[in-house]
């Protein structure tokens, strides 16, 4: 078995029926006749538009050849830009399926169950697939999650969206598949670790399509991911976990340092103890009072680096153009993307985040009184308008006070002045793109006639967004924003659109953990036994990939310690 990879191939071997110029390509690669390949199957494949006008797949295969043609190939090499590397005897690359050793057996030997049982808290990716992981090692997981299941939190955003109240238990942040569930579920990561594989498999395994295990950029939709995450709760309970909707986690209770139970209010309003000495906190970077509880039980927090700013909408014809030149709308192209970067002259760092193509703008807001924006698309990605964050670094002199949870202070007092701008209705404050760069607040009238039309579904409130934004936010944006434009035709034109305010791209703290154990510690140094800090809020994860990792990593941690006490070590 060989990999042929750097592989070029048309647009149109994107298409329904592209396999066969896939496999010309494969065989001119390897210099041999399509006749000679056995087998082979897709590993990886990205779009190279370096060039607008020569816009094209590159790929990589798992190929199969007659042995002694095999040997050959690999003795001569490939032909041209593509290159070879030898898979062994292994057929792993035909079972793309199949898990790795970690989740096979895991590493634990056959399944063992623990009581008392594993409490985790939050539905999001990381709790999801933490709570799956210990599910599948037969511990029996209790997810105590405080929003609605994914079928439920869709009518409680749909209500929402059409205009009814907000529900700071279920909104877009909360609810069963967390915030991840209406997002883009773009599936990239920087990160390196040998988990992401088993997420995406345990992704399809739940019902995700199978290209996102080959694809350089998979992303799901919000569409599929009710399916998936409702799927993955099914899959957890078949394996004799626990999912509680509407529980909400209230707070620790300890003997000495070692944990013996969680408190949580349940769906009727009623306080009760669970008994555990496992408790895996996944609960999200919007779970502003579990961050107080958490400071206040005396468990060490520091703050993190995160950034704010706004969204920013553009038809999504001018992306694709801009990205793709004459090949945009190539149908086997979709919707372009883009990730842009500056290094301002003092030093701030702005960025555009969690691009979602075709998509809208959605309110991510889980407190009544505040205003936050974030977007998501479908699968298909086929919405009118592309959006983006626009960001700006948090220095610590931003910050108003000195408490560890003064980032959340800064989040909170933006979304206020966000739902105050817009006249107390959950409308979004909204300017365009010329009128803020020339210092001008954007008018009712001038906003109606606007040809980028806003996608925010609680309607906009023109005005200046300077009125709304710290400066040190407002005035590098609108430095940033020229530079952009040089990297990307179009992205400043006066007719986009920036929406706000964006102020929980990420988690402003961290809940410190013991690099081996991965348990808390005290603020005084000591180890907090069996409280497992996890995911996005505890600062340990940014974006669905990694929080889902850093679960299968936490239960593999909580396994080790259940196995460590059983064994008395
Ligand atoms: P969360 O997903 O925030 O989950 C935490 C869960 O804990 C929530 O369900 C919450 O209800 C629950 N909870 C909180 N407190 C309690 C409590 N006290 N008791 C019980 N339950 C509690 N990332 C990407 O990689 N790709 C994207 O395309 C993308 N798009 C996004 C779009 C939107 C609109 C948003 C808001 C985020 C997006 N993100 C995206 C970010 C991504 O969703 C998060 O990084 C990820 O969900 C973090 O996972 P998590 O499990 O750590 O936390």
């Amino acid at each position: 078995m060989i990999e042929v990879s750097n592989v070029r191939l048309p647009l149109d071997a994107g298409l329904a029926d592209g396999e066969s110029l896939e496999r010309h390509a494969v065989a001119h690669a390897l210099g041999l006749d399509s006749s000679d390949i056995v087998r082979m199957r897709l590993t990886k494949r990205s779009v190279d538009a370096r060039k607008k006008s020569d816009v094209h797949f590159v790929a990589a295969f798992a190929v199969e050849l007659a042995g002694e043609t095999e040997r050959a190939v690999l003795a001569r090499g490939a032909k041209g830009q593509a290159r070879l590397k030898d898979l062994g005897d292994g057929d792993d690359a035909f079972h793309p399926l199949r898990f790795n050793s970690s989740l096979g057996e895991y590493r634990f030997g056959k399944p063992f169950e623990v009581p008392p049982r594993p409490v985790v808290v939050g539905a999001g990716p990381a709790g999801l697939f933490c709570a799956w992981a210990l599910a599948r090692f037969g511990a029996k997981p209790i997810v105590l999650e405080r929003g609605d299941l994914a079928e439920r939190r869709m009518q409680v955003i749909d209500c929402f969206n059409a205009g009814g109240p907000l529900d700071p238990e279920c909104n877009i942040q909360f609810g069963e598949g967390g915030a991840g569930l209406f997002s883009d579920g773009k599936l990239t990561t920087n990160i390196k670790n040998p988990r992401c594989k088993d997420v995406l498999r345990i992704f399809v395994h739940a019902g995700a399509p199978e290209e996102i295990l080959w694809q350089a950029k998979p992303h799901l939709g919000t569409d599929n991911l009710v399916d998936i995450v409702s799927s993955l709760r099914e899959q957890i309970k078949r394996m004799g976990g626990q999912v509680m909707p509407r529980t909400r986690f209230e707070g620790f209770r300890f003997e000495g340092a070692m944990l013996t139970g969680v408190r949580v209010t349940d769906p009727s309003g009623g306080e009760r103890t669970i008994k555990t000495n496992a408790c895996v906190l996944a609960c999200g970077h919007s779970a502003r009072d579990t961050f107080e509880e958490v400071r206040d039980a005396g468990l060490l927090m520091e703050r993190k680096p995160f950034a704010v700013g706004v969204r920013i909408e553009h038809p999504q014809e001018l992306i694709n153009h801009a990205q793709y030149g004459a090949a945009a709308n190539h149908p086997a192209l979709g919707a372009a993307d883009y990730k842009l970067a500056a290094h301002l002259p003092d030093g701030r760092g702005v960025y555009t985040f969690c691009m979602c193509p075709g998509g809208e703008v959605v309110c991510a807001a889980s407190e009544e009184g505040g205003v936050c924006v974030n977007g998501m698309s479908r699968f298909a990605r086929d919405g009118e308008n592309a959006n983006a964050a626009v960001l700006v670094g948090v220095e610590d002199r931003d910050l108003p006070g000195d408490d560890v949870l003064a980032g959340v202070e800064l989040q909170r007092l933006m979304e206020r002045a966000a739902y105050d701008a817009s006249g107390k209705t959950y409308a979004a404050p909204a300017q365009r793109v010329g009128d803020f760069l020339t210092h001008r607040a954007t008018s009712s009238d001038a906003g109606a006639r606007n040809p980028v039309r806003p996608s925010y579904a609680r309607g906009v409130a023109w005005g200046d967004l300077r009125d709304v934004l710290p400066a040190f936010v407002a005035d590098s944006i609108a430095e940033a924003l020229p530079q952009f434009d040089r990297r990307l035709h179009g992205f400043a034109s006066p007719d986009a659109i920036l929406t706000g305010v964006e102020a929980r791209s990420s988690s402003p703290v961290r809940i410190v953990r013991d690099k081996e154990t991965l348990q808390a510690h005290f603020a005084n140094g000591a180890l907090c036994s069996g409280v497992f800090p996890c995911g996005e809020g505890a600062g340990y994860a940014g974006g669905i990939m990694s929080a889902a990792t850093d679960g299968l990593r936490v239960a593999e941690a909580v396994m080790q310690a259940f196995k460590k006490e059983r064994s008395g070590v």
